[in-house]
């Protein structure tokens, strides 16, 4: 999503939380920006040039946190306000971090492994003295796995002489990786969306569930719904998605996905377009950022959106959404989990000691759903969408901080 775009939200926002416009200034600045090139060396022996970017959006509450993508459209202004994101997400779930986020503008698909290692090492090397444990701290994101974390985190200690896990999290477990932390994007999203429902007065087993993107927060929440005894009546991908109004076998589902490289072909071909207009009680958008927009809101039937890519409704959307009673539950807060398990990893990196999976997911859910509750209050108290009490809640910690430490 553009940084425009989050401009004009944080505009509507000044009216309503009456903050002043300096304090929305200030939250709308960067406090640096990364930018840098470095050549990748193909297999074929062709060299081809780069764009990194690393984005340190605020730091009042502690180091920059957040991940890196690989991807094709990665650019200056989407880091600039998936930073942004980040910083509001952290805050809201009282974790002692900034934002930041990264990315390098490539097209992963095409690419063998050699290749991907040797784009992991280069983008640490041109970072390398920007990031660290207590600096900025990197974790995976969009078409980045924790095999990238790994290579990142070698190049780093390669470079610095010495072992420092917790400068990157998401990291495979034989390298500090936290357990829990693989699927925990999505058992936070399924922690905030049982509270949700419990507020809509339905039960989980009673639910009807479209997920649309079946990478590692769609396929792990589909996965984790499903156990859970949810009907997941549809998934899709980036070539499109399978529908079964009796509800999918997600197993099965990922089997045919690991097998043909896509959910299509497994049942009922749907569109993405079908499959965010399906009558069901949850849609979950869980891939990229502007999936609802002003085009397309209009025949959502879900009653619960729940966010768990980011950014994946635009503000026109919001709106319409809003208008027709449907709940969205924001990205800042539905997908934080990642980034909490992540904060568990540099805990537990910190300290040599590392916890159990029981106790990683009960912390976990003793992290996210207080911040659920105050931002249910808020909205319900002041008639605000879930959007505009979770962004309050976030920039008011932010601000508070900031104060403190003297710079607004
Ligand atoms: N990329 C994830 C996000 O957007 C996780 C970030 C992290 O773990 O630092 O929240």
């Amino acid at each position: 999503m553009s940084f425009d775009a989050i401009q004009k939200r944080l505009n509507d926002l000044q009216t309503k939380g009456k903050l002043t416009e300096k304090e929305v200034s200030y939250l709308l600045t960067p406090k640096r920006i990364h930018q840098k090139e470095f050549t990748l060396e193909k297999d074929d022996g062709s060299k081809e040039t780069l764009k990194a970017y690393r984005v340190q959006f605020n730091d009042d509450l502690g180091p920059t946190k957040g991940g890196i993508r690989f991807h094709h459209e990665v650019d200056l202004d989407e880091v600039k306000s998936l930073a942004f994101w980040m910083a509001l997400k952290t805050s809201l779930s009282n974790l002692p971090y900034g934002g930041g986020k990264g990315g390098v503008e490539v097209d992963p698909k095409g690419l063998s492994e050699t290749e991907l290692e040797r784009i992991s090492r280069g983008f640490i090397q041109v970072m390398a003295e920007h990031i660290g444990p207590t600096k900025d701290i990197p974790a995976p994101d969009v078409y980045t796995t924790p095999q990238i974390m790994a290579w990142m985190l070698d190049e780093y200690e390669k470079i610095k002489g010495e072992h420092l896990p917790g400068v990157i999290t998401g990291k495979p477990l034989v390298l500090g990786g936290s357990k829990g932390r693989s699927y925990s994007t999505a058992q936070g999203g399924v922690y905030v969306l049982e509270a949700a429902l419990k507020h809509a007065g339905k039960k989980l087993t009673e639910a009807t569930i479209a997920i649309q993107g079946f990478g590692n927060a769609g396929m792990h929440a589909a996965h984790i719904l499903h156990k859970l005894g949810a009907k997941i009546v549809a998934v899709s991908d980036s070539k499109g998605g399978a529908y079964d109004a009796n509800g999918l076998d997600i197993e099965a589902v990922t089997a045919h996905k690991e097998k043909t490289r896509s959910v299509i072909g497994y049942a009922k071909d749907v569109t993405t377009e079908e499959l965010l207009a399906l009558d069901v009680d949850v849609l979950i958008p869980a891939a990229l950022a502007e999936t609802i927009t002003a085009k397309n809101a209009a025949n959502v039937k879900a009653k619960i959106v729940l966010e768990l890519a980011n950014g994946p409704v635009t503000p026109e959307a919001d709106k319409l959404l809003y208008g027709k009673g449907i709940n969205v539950i924001p990205d800042i807060l539905a997908n934080a989990g990642g980034v909490i398990v992540s904060y568990y990893e540099w805990v537990q990196n910190q300290m040599g000691y590392y916890w159990e999976e029981e106790e990683v997911l009960e912390k976990l859910k003793k992290q996210i759903i207080p911040p659920y509750n105050t931002m249910y209050e808020l909205s319900s108290k002041e008639k605000f969408d879930l959007r505009t009490a979770a962004y309050l809640i976030a920039t008011k910690r932010i601000l508070e901080a900031a104060k403190l430490r003297g710079r607004v």
